[in-house]
């Protein structure tokens, strides 16, 4: 089958082959036919080192499919049903699963070091154990969640990843209180969605934070309500706060240098919601006299930072109600044939989601 493959980390560019096969296929794993798939800035992360990734693998986590097979003692799905892939399932035995925190459950993590596809020249890994710029899949069946039948492919990847992010951001993590002032640093498909989030608790001001003119753009129409690049934001604060600060910040962006500037813009006694995954050697420096008399809380907030399955069950009926606009994310499409051109267009911030249609 066909499938897009970074050989070696670093790469700028995948490879689209016809040579991969699924693996792995069996007891307690679903085999999925992929038919729509998000471009999430992690993928471009985990191709250049910024996310830890064993290569040669398949980018591609936000996806949405049919399941064709499923292996001995799955009992909760069935060939044919429809499903998005949640690319950190909750085992729901270990300590996180148990205290309500689903969404730092590590089991699903251990699916990462297992290749789940191979090539004549050897085994390829799946991004995060999924791999969805592919046609088929083979993952954990708890990665497979079954979604309602008008809810379309395109829609139900973007809540597989950066919707859910996004939105649980504001709604789980900040629980952005009515009235309040915000400013959303990073104004991607996930940054987009914290807006969205931001609107829907009521928040008076919503700032959207970016160079690029096309997502100021954007987040306007989604529900910002004011639009700045980067070097205006200081002028915002000012203005719309009295030097204060906001009163939450939102990070989107995952670099210590937009951490610190979110850190900056938030009031005295605010929240800092971090929502941007960052690399491992990039530090954020805090000296201990703000952390104390600044008392600001600084929450990061990891997959929406709740319950997964309650996040995307919340994102369609939020969808369905015309409530939230996801048709719109979607700025762009394109077979997997042409999936450097989407990984460009994420690169330059072009798009706010590029769809891969399978
Ligand atoms: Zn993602
Ligand atoms: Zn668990």
């Amino acid at each position: 089958m066909r499938a897009a493959v970074l050989h070696e980390t670093g790469q700028d560019k995948l490879e689209v082959l016809d040579d991969v096969e699924t693996a792995g296929f069996g007891p307690g794993k679903v085999k999925i036919r992929v038919r729509a798939t998000g471009l999430c800035h992690s993928d471009i992360s985990a191709m250049n080192g910024v996310l830890p990734q064993p290569a040669p693998f398949i980018p591609g986590h936000e996806g949405a499919g049919e399941i064709l097979e499923v292996g001995d003692g799955v009992t909760h799905l069935t060939p044919g049903q429809r499903v998005l892939l949640c690319w950190l399932p909750a085992c729901g035995t270990c300590p996180s699963c148990k205290r309500g925190q689903t969404q730092l459950c590590l089991a699903g993590f251990m699916n990462a070091g297992t290749p789940n596809f191979k090539r004549p020249g050897g085994d390829v890994f799946g991004f995060a154990g999924t791999g969805t710029f592919t046609e088929e899949v083979v993952v954990d069946a708890g990665c497979a969640v079954p979604i309602p039948d008008d809810v379309p492919f395109d829609i139900a990847a973007l809540i597989g990843c950066g919707v859910t992010t996004g939105l649980g951001a504001a709604i789980n993590t900040a629980d952005v209180a009515a009235g309040s002032s915000v400013a959303v640093i990073g104004c991607g498909g996930v940054g987009i969605s914290a807006i969205q989030g931001a609107r829907l608790k009521g928040a008076a001001q919503i700032v959207a934070v970016d160079p690029v003119l096309s997502r100021r753009e954007a987040a306007l129409r989604f529900g910002a309500t004011e639009a700045v690049s980067p070097d205006e934001l200081g002028d915002a604060k000012q203005r719309l706060t009295a030097g204060e600060g906001f009163d939450y910040v939102f990070e989107v962006v995952g670099k210590s240098v937009t951490a610190r500037t979110a850190y900056e813009t938030t009031r005295r006694g605010g929240t800092l919601v971090v929502v941007g995954a960052g690399a491992m050697d990039d530090h954020l420096q805090l000296n201990m006299f703000e952390l104390f008399f600044d008392e600001k809380r600084i929450l990061p907030s990891m997959y929406g930072g709740g319950d997964v399955l309650t996040s995307y069950e919340r994102a369609i009926a939020l969808w369905r109600a015309g409530r939230i606009d996801l048709e719109s994310l979607i700025t762009h499409r394109v077979p997997l044939a042409e999936i450097n051109e989407a990984l460009d267009q994420m690169r330059t911030g072009s798009a706010l989601r590029t769809c891969i249609e399978i």
